[in-house]
C-alpha cells in the first residue's frame, strides 16, 4: 500500500534526459540533500535543483544539473513536502494562481499607463520643456522648419518690403510680459491655406495667404501676438517632447527605433494644441493688443474670417486653431 505524505515522500515519473524512458521514483528530502529511490537511486543537494513555478494544471517538475527531471502530478503533497524544506514560491507565482490576481494585476498595469499618458506624461514634458537649454530648443525648431519647408512650404511670394513692413509693425508691439523670448518672422508661401505656427526655434512661420486673406495689418498682429503667446509659454517645444517620450516609450517597449525617429516630423506637421494651450495663447495676445492699444475685436474678426475661409480645407490654420464661435466670444468679452 502507498502512503506516501509530506513525511515519507511523494512519487514520480523521472526521466534522465538522454532516453525517453520513464521511471517510478519515490522523493524524500532529508537534511537539504534530496533522494530518490525506486527504479532509479540517487541523491542531490537540493540547492542543486530547480524546482518548476506552481501553475494550475501543470505537474511540478524538479531538474537535476545533469538535465535529468522528475515530475510530479500530486502538486498538493509536492508543495508540502516544499514547504518543509523551507522552499518558497515567489509572490509573483503566487498571485498568478487566481484569475482574481491576474485580473487586478492588468487592471494595476493598464491604471499606470492611462495615468502616466494623461497626467504624468504632460507634467513631465512640461517640466523638460521648461529646463531644455534654450540652445536644444532652438535646434528642435531647425529640424522642424526643415521639414515644413519640405512638405508643406514653398518661398514666399510677398514683396521684400511688404514683409518688412510687418515685420517692423510687429517688432513694435510691447509684449505683455516681461522675457518675451526673441522671434523671427519667416514668410512662406503654402500648400495648407493660411496658416501661422510658431517653432521652438522662434521662427514665426506666417503664410502669404493668411496674409492676403486677413488683408487688416491689426488681424495680422493678432494673429503674430497669439503665435507668440504660444511661444512664450513653449507650448510647441512640450508637444514635441511629449511625442518624443512617447516615441521613446515604444522603442524601450518594443523595439521599435522608427516610430522614434519619425516623430519629430509627425508632430510638426499634426499641430493640435489642447484647448487649455489655444486660451492661454489668445489670452496673451489679447493682454497684448490690449497692451499696444489694439482693438481685441481685430483678433476676433481674424477668427471669423479664418472660419469663413477655411470651409472643408484639410490642414488650414482652423485644424490647429479650431476657430469655435466660443472662442471668438471668449476674445469680445474681454474686451
Ligand atoms: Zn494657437
Amino acid at each position: 500500500m502507498d502512503t506516501s505524505n509530506a513525511s515519507t515522500g511523494v512519487t514520480g515519473r523521472y526521466f534522465d534526459g538522454k532516453t525517453s524512458r520513464l521511471h517510478r521514483v519515490t522523493l524524500t528530502v532529508t537534511d537539504g540533500v534530496a533522494h530518490l529511490s525506486g527504479d532509479v537511486e540517487r541523491s542531490a543537494p537540493l540547492a542543486s535543483l530547480r524546482v518548476s513555478e506552481r501553475a494550475r494544471h501543470a505537474a511540478r517538475k524538479v531538474s537535476f544539473e545533469d538535465g535529468a527531471w522528475l515530475e510530479v502530478d500530486d502538486r498538493a503533497a509536492f508543495a508540502q513536502l516544499l514547504a518543509g524544506t523551507g522552499h518558497r514560491d515567489t509572490g509573483v507565482v503566487r498571485a498568478q494562481q487566481s484569475w482574481r490576481g491576474v485580473l487586478v494585476a492588468l487592471g494595476v498595469t493598464v491604471g499606470v499607463v492611462v495615468v502616466s499618458y494623461v497626467y504624468l506624461l504632460p507634467a513631465a514634458a512640461g517640466w523638460v520643456a521648461n529646463t531644455l537649454p534654450v540652445s536644444v530648443e532652438r535646434q528642435m525648431g531647425q529640424g522642424v522648419l526643415e521639414v515644413l519647408d519640405r512638405r508643406v512650404l514653398g518661398p514666399t511670394r510677398l514683396p521684400a518690403a511688404r514683409q518688412e513692413q510687418l515685420r517692423r509693425q510687429f517688432a513694435a508691439l510691447v509684449a505683455p510680459e516681461p522675457d518675451a523670448p526673441t522671434w523671427k518672422l519667416v514668410f512662406r508661401s503654402s500648400r495648407i491655406g493660411p496658416n501661422a505656427l510658431a517653432l521652438p526655434s522662434g521662427d514665426i512661420v506666417m503664410t502669404d495667404q493668411l496674409v492676403n486673406l486677413l488683408k487688416d495689418d491689426q488681424a495680422v498682429m493678432a494673429v503674430l501676438a497669439h503665435e507668440l503667446g504660444h511661444l512664450h509659454r513653449r507650448h510647441l517645444t512640450r508637444r514635441l517632447v511629449q511625442s518624443s517620450a512617447v516615441a521613446a516609450g515604444t522603442w524601450v517597449i518594443f523595439g521599435d527605433l522608427s516610430a522614434m525617429l519619425t516623430a519629430l516630423p509627425t508632430v510638426a506637421l499634426d499641430m493640435k494644441y489642447s484647448r487649455e494651450a489655444e486660451y492661454e495663447a489668445d489670452d496673451y495676445a489679447v493682454a497684448m493688443l490690449r497692451h499696444n492699444g489694439i482693438d481685441p475685436e481685430h483678433m476676433a474678426q481674424a477668427f471669423v474670417k479664418l472660419g469663413q475661409a477655411s470651409g472643408g480645407q484639410d490642414a488650414s490654420y482652423l485644424s490647429s486653431h479650431p476657430a469655435t464661435g466660443e472662442r471668438i466670444a471668449r476674445i469680445r468679452a474681454a474686451r
